[in-house]
């Protein structure tokens, strides 16, 4: 089978890739490893950035979004010393986030793309991409029944996550890894918005966050132990600490709901470089995976998608192979200023981690207290921090 191109995964980045190139009338068609309905309701991201809601708006895939999403502009800081509010939707340019939870983006996204006449084949899972070198480079995958198929292609599209395909076939690629040595409890509770801002609590025991996604369901998140199990500790134990650590004494307890979903992330990031191998690329987490604190995946994969289709497209119709050529390029400046700064969050909200030489240093929690001072008091370093927080 062939296709001019061929994207791999049905994420944010593949789903917005292959709706832009069906609009300018390029041929192409999505492999998906999941089925349908996995793809539909697995929750993610929720908080989108200005430029994300441009871009979607700008091609017709935004009617979900203002239906059902609702505007965010403001986080609040807990700490030991108190807490403070930032309005970054009227700091830095003015951005505010839209709360969309990830799965019904993609499912919108779906939705328009086979509307569209879009070909796209589920639990069907890439297994290698080869050829990339040359014009016509070509990929095995495993298709619903088991069999080995081929398809070749003009351009393949990688936007099969971290652990894709795309990624497990780049033979001279540079792939930098940071390790911020914290671990995340995710947690997903049938419960209403405890704060109707983001909530980024410092505690000694260790950070927690609170982040709306619609009226019945909160994502929370707890600093855990590495190599603790998601499930050692009940229910109610972890209400318990996220009370605590969001310090539920001084400013009320949270709306307490059935924990949903319970995932592992360690902070662990990474970048490829560069994204181009050939007639291969990489856009969304096959290209970069920032640490969570500061929601750039999915915003990043959605602009990383919007640059690539344009580039695909002129050179497919025109010849012209510029936008290709400086994909790589580009796309990188955003990911290492994303990484930048969601490094500094990482740094903002926890204490360095217990294997560190300066774990536990009394140096280092006054620097990060500091850190939290400037952000409370200081105009610009507020400006700074909205322009970074909702920029890509
Ligand atoms: P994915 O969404 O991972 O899609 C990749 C697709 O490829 C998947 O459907 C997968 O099944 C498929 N696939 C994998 N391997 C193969 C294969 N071999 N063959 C075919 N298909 C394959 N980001 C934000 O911007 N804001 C947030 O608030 C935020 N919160 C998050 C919360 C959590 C708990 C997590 C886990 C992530 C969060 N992120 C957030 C990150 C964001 O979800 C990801 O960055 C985003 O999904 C990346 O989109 P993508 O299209 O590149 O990859």
């Amino acid at each position: 089978a062939s296709a001019d191109v061929v994207v791999l995964g049905a994420g944010p980045a593949g789903l917005v890739l292959g709706n832009l190139l069906l609009a300018a009338g390029i041929d192409c068609v999505v492999l998906e490893r999941a089925s349908s309905s996995r793809v539909r309701t697995r929750a993610r991201a929720g908080f989108l950035a200005p430029n994300t809601v441009r871009i979607l708006d700008g091609h017709g895939l935004a009617d979900g979004l203002h239906q059902n999403g609702r505007p965010h502009g403001t986080c609040e800081f807990r700490t030991p010393e108190g807490r403070f509010r930032l309005d970054y939707g009227s700091l830095g340019r003015g951005g505010r986030h839209h709360v969309y939870p990830q799965q019904h983006l993609v499912t919108d996204l779906l939705r328009h793309y086979l509307a569209r006449g879009g070909r796209i084949h589920f639990r069907t899972e890439a297994l290698a991409v080869h050829d990339t070198d040359g014009t016509r480079p070509c990929l095995t995958a495993r298709d619903a029944d088991g069999r080995t198929v081929r398809w070749t292609a003009r351009y393949v599209a990688g936007c099969d996550g971290r652990h894709g395909a795309a990624r497990r076939s780049l033979t001279a690629a540079t792939v930098h890894h940071h390790d911020h040595g914290v671990t995340w409890l995710g947690l997903l509770a049938q419960a209403p918005p405890s704060l109707d801002a983001v909530g980024y609590a410092i505690h000694d025991r260790g950070f927690a966050g609170h982040m709306a996604r619609t009226p019945e369901v909160t994502r929370y998140y707890l600093q855990w132990q590495r190599g603790v199990a998601a499930d050692a500790w009940s229910g109610g134990r972890i209400w318990d600490e996220l009370d605590l650590r969001m310090h539920a004494p001084e400013y009320g307890p949270l709306s307490r709901g059935t924990l949903l979903e319970r995932g592992l992330f360690d902070l662990a990031c990474d970048v490829v470089e560069p994204l181009r191998h050939g007639s291969l690329f990489l856009a969304g987490d096959a290209a970069s995976v920032p640490a969570p604190a500061a929601a750039k995946g999915a915003n990043l994969a959605v602009l990383e998608a919007e640059i690539l289709a344009e580039a695909l497209v002129d050179a497919l119709t025109r010849g012209d192979d510029r936008g290709l050529d400086a994909y790589s390029d580009r796309c990188l400046a955003h990911i290492w200023r994303a990484q930048e700064f969601t490094g500094w969050m990482t740094r903002l909200l926890h204490a360095p981690p217990e294997d560190a030489p300066d774990a536990g240093s009394p140096f280092q929690a006054a620097l990060r207290r500091s850190r939290i001072a400037s952000l409370r008091t200081s105009r610009i370093h507020q400006d700074w921090f909205a322009e970074n927080y909702v920029g890509v």
